[in-house]
């Protein structure tokens, strides 16, 4: 399959093929002709994968199809973070270059006062964050009445990041007539189908990775570590390894991601921090020196990292191990894209143990576990496994002990003769039954 078959524009294919894509990606071969047809889309897609462009270019060519003056937004992008929203208007505006369908971002971390003037000009397409959007739409300073299509991006995550309650009030500003597409990494869970139901009208359901798998093209592997310091020597190893151009290293806890950077500076390594407590300009600046290889290493936080789109970056590390196997999926995602090669490394304590299992149980895969010559563990996953379930001990509630002590009663009043059982057996002792 090639563009050319969706029967698109000129101005989209010049576009498309300035950006260096010589064909469609699975998603974008499933998602565009279902939007063309202007059909409401549940779109599966893990990050990575084209999914920006499958919903932008029908967008575009919604646009030139149904040219008008909008003096009000015509098309709604909506993501889970600022981040996020500066990829995709990247991506509008790169595709579509030879349009000129003039567009505005609305997300927090700028002067909202600025963000309100660009409204005062026509704009064709909306992209936003939902808690921004809906301050503006509270404050009269947007008007959604004559929106055409609504794209909801990385549903899960925003989920995740409690913004469904925001989305839902903010298209209650909108007479509801618009076609619709959701995307999400993931479609399992009640939660994103409940959310779609709200928002869907008799969508398409396309689905190109199954829920739990990830890329191909990543290749996954766990290391055991001692303790930290083994951790932190695995680590380095890895990082000065001539394979490893551009890494993401990630923590559970932007404290963590300070201590692991200072740590990492201090044998030399090209590494900075981004977590969500830096202002927006100090973020933009860190990934911009990121993807310009004048930083090696990011040491990230979860929110902070997402959004970060480029090619190259060959390592992403789990220095901690995710609590959720969505997280580890989302986390992977930032290498293997577009067709290139990546390596997801997970750096396992013991007591990431049970993280792991529940990811691999996410995954509905057993990740290999390799060594580092001259950095071997001590141990073996099986003997942790053992050892772990040796040392799992279940904490007694007094509930539960009193369920204990009934039981145990009730046992011993089988044992008691028939003739005895009339008279009470210790009976404040049945309260809790
Ligand atoms: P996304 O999943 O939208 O974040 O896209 C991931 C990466 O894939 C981005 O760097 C895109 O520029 C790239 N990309 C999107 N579509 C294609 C395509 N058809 N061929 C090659 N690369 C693509």
């Amino acid at each position: 399959m090639t563009f050319e078959d969706f029967d698109l524009d000129p101005a989209l294919l010049t576009a498309i093929h300035k950006q260096g894509y010589n064909k469609p990606t699975p998603i974008q071969a499933q998602a565009i002709p279902v939007m063309l047809e202007r059909q409401d889309i549940l779109a599966g897609a893990a990050t990575g994968t084209g999914k920006t462009a499958a919903f932008v270019l029908p967008v575009l060519q919604y646009l030139l199809d149904e040219p008008k003056r909008p003096s009000n937004p015509r098309v709604l992008m909506l993501a889970p973070t600022r981040e996020l929203a500066f990829q995709i208007h990247k991506v509008v505006k790169q595709l579509g270059h030879n349009c000129n369908f003039p567009s505005v971002i609305l997300t927090g971390g700028f002067k909202q006062g600025e963000q309100m003037n660009r409204l005062n000009e026509p704009c064709d397409i909306l992209v936003a964050t939902p808690g921004r959007l809906l301050k503006m739409i509270e404050e009269d300073a947007v008007d959604l009445t004559y929106l055409e299509i609504v794209i909801i991006d990385e549903a899960d995550r925003m989920l995740d990041m409690g913004q469904g309650p925001d989305v839902l009030a903010l298209l209650e500003a909108t007479p509801g007539n618009f076609q619709a597409g959701l995307f999400s990494a993931t479609l399992a869970g009640t939660g994103v189908a409940r959310f779609a139901e709200e928002i869907l009208d008799n969508p398409i359901v396309v689905q190109v990775d199954a829920p739990n798998q990830k890329s191909e093209q990543i290749q996954q592997v766990v290391y055991l570590a001692d303790d930290k310091a083994h951790k932190q020597a695995l680590l380095e190893n890895i990082l000065k390894d001539p394979t490893c151009q551009s890494a993401i290293v990630f923590c559970n806890k932007k404290e963590r991601a300070v201590e692991l950077t200072d740590w990492l500076q201090s044998r030399n390594v090209s590494a900075q921090v981004l977590h969500g407590d830096f202002i927006q300009a100090v973020r933009m600046d860190k990934m911009n020196k990121f993807k310009n290889g004048k930083i090696k290493v990011l040491v990230a936080s979860d929110v902070a990292a997402r959004g970060l789109d480029m090619l190259q970056i060959t390592h992403v590390i789990n220095y901690d191990i995710p609590f959720r196997g969505d997280i580890y999926i989302h986390r992977i995602g930032r290498t293997g894209r577009a067709q290139q090669v990546g390596i997801a490394v997970n750096l396992v304590e013991r007591h990431d143990l049970v993280n792991l299992e529940r990811i691999e149980y996410h995954l509905k895969l057993k990740l290999p576990v390799e060594k580092i010559a001259g950095l071997e563990p001590h141990f073996k996953m099986t003997d942790t496994i053992k050892k772990v379930q040796k040392k799992k001990k279940v904490k007694v509630t007094p509930r539960m002990a009193a369920a204990k002590k009934a039981a145990d009663l009730k046992a011993a009043k089988k044992r008691i003769p028939k003739v005895r059982q009339e008279q009470p057996i210790i009976e404040e002792d049945w309260d809790d039954e």
